[in-house]
């Protein structure tokens, strides 16, 4: 399960930054996680509860933020929304699309102390 792998990276974020900004405790966490990462977010919360014992982000709330996904098509030369990964355009069914939105996961803010 990849989620359980994405989460020891998030954990890794959030010791590094304690050593930086120093906090000792995180208590939210925000993650916004794109709607053509393939990311599962059952999966992920799962993994995130079971990663944090012990650590700094332990009992840590996770607050997910969907975004969703975009790319543009060349034959329209617009943007246009995706629901997964190597859709085609909804509007002229082309597979020239470039996705440019909702395909990464990041940390997006941090409650701390
Ligand atoms: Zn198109």
């Amino acid at each position: 399960m990849h989620e359980m792998s994405l989460c020891e990276s998030i954990l890794q974020v959030l010791e590094q930054q304690a050593e930086v900004q120093r906090y000792r405790k995180v208590k939210t966490v925000w993650l916004e996680i794109g709607a053509l990462a393939g990311v599962e977010i059952e999966a992920l919360r799962f993994s995130f509860d079971m990663v944090v014992l012990g650590s700094l982000a332990e009992h840590a709330r996770l607050e997910i933020i969907e975004i969703p996904g975009q790319a543009w098509c060349l034959p329209c030369g617009c943007n246009v929304d995706v629901q997964q990964l190597y859709d085609v355009c909804p509007h002229c069914g082309s597979h020239q699309l470039q996705v440019n939105k909702g395909d990464h996961m990041r940390i997006k803010e941090l409650e701390v102390e």
